[in-house]
């Protein structure tokens, strides 16, 4: 089967997907998905990457599936941002439930009861916890593999608790910087936006969310972070004691990460040849392949892949021998689709010369190295994925656009990010909304340098803030 081009960007997604063997798509429930042994190396990387980096001041646990429904409907506004997309368990076997159990569609209603009983007084904080689970929501648009799911398979969400309003302000700013670090490393760009009240994380004193640009130019939120104030904390009745002997309310905070970021490492980086993948996260880093030819010399081909399978294995790399009867051309194809970012061709005369011809994934162009250089190979990989990188980003910028006008901002809005001035107004915003036909992401505050033009695009009053807009995911 041929992938279509990447211009027809979600027939490509949605092909790629299935070819390159990341997800099987033939389960029989809507909106959910397998992982296949592939992909699932893929999503274990990246995963044990973002692990590492909560694991330098966060502790990891594991809550529930299943939360009661008295503990779910407590906090009036989190009930009506996610009363429509909630699976209910009503039965046990045949009998049906006293208390009917939700499946958790996000965990602040698990954890916060339990929290309840963890925090007595000001030594139990900062608690800072994340688990990586799947949670559920009955999405009724239309759903697509990584990106619009019914079982979120990777939900990475992290609850942290303080004793100031002033701490969890902290903890977002480093929840942010954790997160930069992250898709930074990914090679993902990202714009950042405090999201408009009417979008914010049900129960959130405010929501900042990391969104990035896909290929067809609509954008996709790939993280959020939350100050929860004591929004939860009054609902769950958390409260610990201070140094002076008063009981307050504690401040909180939640932030996540879903399979959406292996969604955006697919789109962003990958080409018409199919994934293309950093190196450090691509399952199989490189692919050696034998050049064979009837009765010349082919075990001592063989013999040297086996060396240099061996002295990259020794270096760490992920490496595999294609020595199956396929012809040269289709093994390319193979490995191209499957995004390995590091090709060695082996043959009599790299035999014999005691050289090796290697390409990577992203230029696809062949040189030739010494043997005794293969140490070398490494930190060219690298030198690698940061043009990979630079890439991404300059693909993201040239679809941001600072509009002076509405009608420009309207022109923009369907081929990536217009930015605009606003003035802070709901009245503005919806109005924005509404003519543009697409989302007001919020106010921008990191990932793209800005000024605000000084009026607002809509009522032409001062406008303080710099806004984005976009059709979304
Ligand atoms: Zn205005």
């Amino acid at each position: 089967m041929e992938l279509p081009e990447k211009t027809r960007f979600s027939e490509w997604f949605n092909e790629l997907i299935f070819t390159a063997e990341i997800m099987d798509v033939r389960y029989p429930v809507k909106g959910i998905y397998v992982w296949m042994p592939f992909g699932f190396k893929l999503r274990r990387k990246v995963y044990d990457y973002l692990r590492s980096l909560l694991d330098r001041d966060h502790e990891e646990v594991l809550f529930p599936l299943l939360i009661p429904e008295h503990e779910f409907m407590k906090e009036a506004e989190h009930i009506r941002g996610f009363e429509d997309e909630v699976y209910w368990v009503t039965h046990g076997g045949l009998e049906e439930l006293d208390v009917k159990l939700a499946l958790r569609p996000t965990s602040e209603t698990a954890i916060y009861p339990i929290f309840n009983l963890w925090i007595r007084t000001h030594a139990d904080l900062p608690l800072k916890v994340y688990q990586i689970v799947n949670v559920f929501r009955y999405e009724t648009k239309h759903t697509r593999p990584l990106i619009r799911l019914r079982e979120v398979t990777s939900f990475k969400e992290a609850h942290t608790v303080h004793a100031t309003m002033e701490e969890a302000e902290n903890q977002v700013e480093k929840a942010v910087n954790l997160y930069r670090e992250f898709f930074d490393t990914l090679g993902i760009p990202y714009l950042i936006f405090q999201r408009p009240e009417w979008d914010k994380f049900p129960g959130a004193v405010y929501t900042l969310a990391f969104d990035t640009i896909m290929p067809d130019g609509k954008t996709l939120q790939i993280g959020t972070v939350h100050n929860l104030g004591t929004n939860f904390a009054e609902t769950f009745d958390i409260k610990f004691e201070t140094p002076d002997g008063d009981h307050e309310y504690a401040c909180q905070t939640c932030y996540g990460i879903s399979e959406r970021c292996i969604a955006a490492l697919i789109a962003i980086h990958g080409d018409n040849s199919g994934l293309v993948l950093p190196f450090r996260f691509a399952p199989i880093q490189a692919v050696i392949i034998p050049v064979l030819f009837k009765g010349e010399g082919r075990e001592r081909i063989m013999e040297r892949a086996e060396e240099i399978k061996s002295e990259l294995e020794r270096r760490g790399w992920d490496v595999v021998i294609d020595d199956s009867e396929l012809r040269p051309g289709a093994k390319y194809y193979r490995w191209e689709l499957k995004g390995v970012p590091v090709r060695i061709e082996i043959g009599p005369s790299e035999v014999e010369n005691n050289t090796l011809t290697v390409s990577f994934r992203n230029d696809k162009k062949k040189f030739e190295i010494e043997a005794d250089k293969i140490h070398e190979l490494t930190g060219m990989a690298m030198e690698n994925d940061d043009r990979l990188r630079e890439k991404s980003r300059r693909f993201m910028e040239e679809r941001i656009r600072m509009c002076g006008s509405i009608e420009e901002a309207k022109e923009h809005a369907g081929k990536g990010v217009a930015l605009f001035g606003w003035c802070g107004k709901t009245s503005c915003g919806e109005e924005i909304e509404n003519r543009l036909e697409s989302t007001l992401l919020g106010i921008l505050k990191g990932g793209y340098n800005a000024e605000s033009p000084g009026e607002c695009v809509v009522c032409h009053e001062n406008a303080p803030y710099v806004a984005g807009s976009a059709r979304t995911y």
